[in-house]
């Protein structure tokens, strides 16, 4: 008999099963791959960016953010900070944006620090085990290979996204099972399939530092500035994945999507190609743009190319410089949940208790991380609030027993 089971052996359940095998408890931590944190060694590209000196709640989603408001007060960017300096995650570089890494910028020496840190604690670990079901008669058993008792489980199996990682949904099961609700998940952080006859011709080429629109409807919806990349499917980049959440819903209601990319900050051309006697107007593109970007730029247009570029009338300049300044293209769907760093949706928070992660419907269950339907912008927010469910959760449980 176990004090705590822990199921799923990501970045929750591993700081959960820690917390509670140093407070004393009798802890098992299970986990479907045979090896615990393989997701944490994918983040931040594989640098983890852990937490954010910025943690808002307005960085969250979800049907009921207001869920996390105390827990994020709570367990804040210092406390987190804090906790991991004194497991040994020595010195934090936070970038201008607030994220914060380890000081190795290796995410493999987190997990490493993850792994010494659940030995020392005692923390029972089994790997390869599968959690097909959960179940409560007087106390809970859990069953995979092998059955197992414990007076208190965590669920931590996360959310749909990159079900390679192990990830896929799992712990929804056994949470409806208690009759907990669950809300539509939809891949969120995600690259966006373009409707684009050139993007093979473009694939590849990046942006830095740009302005790129969200377009719902004809409407503009948002704005992200930063880096955008051109793929043989369509975009990426991380301009278009703080974007995705938004362009998956809309596309998902069957409304029309775009975006609008800056590909040349505005600003006009016209003495430019009227210098250029000597060059075709795509020669006199050279220079400009990125080379791979200049046929696709023409051929939506239908100039003729080969003209001398000082021909050009006026009304040919302005169309090029508005499609250089806002590039559009159709989203036409996502590159899925295989693809996404996060899940829109997942388990309703509405029949947890905000302070403590316990279900309102089972005393004894609780949840934490990204099973439950709360999401975060890129930049740590995910992984923080992973860690501080998993804190508020071992916390309550440490005073039952
Ligand atoms: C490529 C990528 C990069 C990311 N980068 C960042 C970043 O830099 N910063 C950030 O904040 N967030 C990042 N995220 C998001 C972040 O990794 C997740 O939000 C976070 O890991 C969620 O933690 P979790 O403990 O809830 O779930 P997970 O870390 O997904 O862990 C769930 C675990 O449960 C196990 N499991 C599932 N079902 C079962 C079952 N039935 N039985 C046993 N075990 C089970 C899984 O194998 C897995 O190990 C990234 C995500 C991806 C995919």
């Amino acid at each position: 008999m176990y004090d705590l089971i822990v199921i799923g052996g990501g970045a929750s359940g591993m700081l959960a099963s820690i917390l509670a095998g140093k407070a004393g408890l009798k802890t098992l931590l299970l986990e479907k791959n045979n090896r615990v944190g393989k997701k944490l060694l994918t983040t931040g590209n594989s640098r983890c960016n852990f937490t954010n000196k910025n943690i808002k709640l307005e960085r969250y989603h979800g049907q009921n953010t207001n869920f996390i408001k105390s827990l994020i007060e709570r367990y804040d960017y210092n406390f987190i900070k804090e906790l991991f300096f004194e497991m040994g995650i020595e010195s934090f570089y936070v970038e201008e944006n607030g994220k914060a890494y380890p000081n190795s910028l290796q995410a493999s020496t987190f997990l490493d620090v993850l792994r010494f840190e659940m030995d020392e604690a005692k923390v029972v670990l089994i790997t390869d085990e599968n959690i097909k079901d959960l179940s409560y008669k007087n106390n809970f058993t859990v069953y995979g290979k092998e059955a197992y008792n414990s007076r208190n489980v965590i669920v931590a199996t996360g959310g749909m996204s990159m079900p390679k990682n192990g990830s896929d949904g799992g712990g929804y099961k056994f949470l409806k099972k208690f009759g907990h609700r669950d809300i539509k998940t939809l891949p969120a952080l995600t690259q966006l399939k373009l409707e684009n006859p050139h993007a093979r011709a473009m694939d590849g080429v990046k942006l830095e530092n740009t302005n790129v629109s969200l377009y719902v409807d004809g409407e503009f919806v948002a704005r992200e500035n930063g880096d955008f990349l051109f793929t043989s499917y369509g975009a990426s980049g991380p301009t278009v994945l703080s974007l995705s959440r938004k362009a998956v819903v809309a596309l998902d209601k069957n409304r029309k999507v775009e975006l609008g990319v800056e590909i040349r900050e505005g600003g006009e051309l016209y003495s430019r190609f009227k210098s250029m006697n000597q060059r075709t107007l795509e020669e006199a593109m050279v220079g400009l743009i990125n080379k791979k970007l200049i046929i696709p730029i023409l051929k939506g247009l239908e100039l003729d190319w080969n003209m001398p570029a000082s021909n050009l009338k006026n009304e040919g300049i302005k169309e090029i410089e508005n499609r250089l300044s806002d590039f559009r293209a159709r989203v036409v769907g996502h590159t899925g949940f295989g693809n996404s760093q996060v899940t829109n949706g997942g388990i309703s928070t509405d029949d947890f208790d905000p302070n403590t992660m316990e279900s309102r419907l089972q005393k004894g269950l609780y949840a934490v991380g990204e099973v439950l339907d709360i999401d975060g912008d890129s930049g740590g927010f995910n992984l923080h609030f992973a860690w501080a469910s998993a804190l508020a959760a071992v916390e309550a449980i440490k005073e039952t027993i």
